[in-house]
């Protein structure tokens, strides 16, 4: 495998991007001058420094001095930390924030998983979720993943590896009400969306 090729596979994990675009983004790349590489490689290579991911709900956190191993919102006390709403990206934490619709804590996969992705153990740092110390203080897991067939695939994996937790310590998994309709993404919903579909957990 070129290098080109080698790139193109790389762009070709990106969500929602197919062969097609990964080969149309090497190619517009291949136009662009040095300067405009070097700044692209450069701010990949530092995407990281200074933010950290948090040990509890997978959400990358601007962390300036490293010390903190916690989000804001997990080391927030006011926060309910019986309820776990499973979302894909930081930007749907973000979003229901800002509506303020939510007062449990988060769990962010990052990602969903691909229509014919092999699964492999601990996708997801779902250990993290599946600590004891974590288990026994939890009532209710809820899914808010959007409405789609990658969705759909996530949460069933994900709930096939929660259900039987879920019987041992005694927590409910629920899903966010039908307020979401086919294909919405909670990244786009408005709060009035949002407000009926957290009013409807079930
Ligand atoms: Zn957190």
């Amino acid at each position: 495998m070129n290098k080109k090729e080698k790139l193109e596979l790389l762009f070709k994990n990106f969500p929602s991007v197919g062969p097609t675009q990964a080969k149309r983004m090497v190619n517009f790349l291949l136009y662009q001058n040095q300067n405009y590489l070097k700044e692209m490689s450069d701010l990949i290579l530092n995407l990281k420094n200074n933010i950290s991911q948090c040990q509890i709900c997978n959400i990358f956190f601007e962390n300036k001095n490293l010390n903190e191993k916690l989000c804001k919102i997990c080391s927030n006390e006011k926060r309910d930390y019986s309820k776990v709403l499973v979302v894909e990206k930081n930007v749907d934490v973000e979003n229901i924030e800002n509506f303020g619709v939510w007062d449990g804590i988060y769990f962010v996969l990052g990602r969903n998983l691909k229509i014919n992705e092999q699964e492999k153990e601990n996708l997801f740092n779902l250990n993290n979720l599946l600590q004891k110390s974590r288990l026994e203080v939890l009532s209710e897991i809820t899914f808010a993943l959007s409405v789609n067939p990658e969705g759909e695939k996530t949460k069933e994996y994900i709930i096939n590896i929660l259900k039987p937790y879920s019987e041992k310590y005694n927590f409910k998994i629920n899903q966010l009400g039908r307020g979401l309709s086919l294909g919405s993404e909670i990244q786009y919903s408005d709060k009035i969306t949002l407000l009926e579909a957290f009013k409807n957990i079930h």
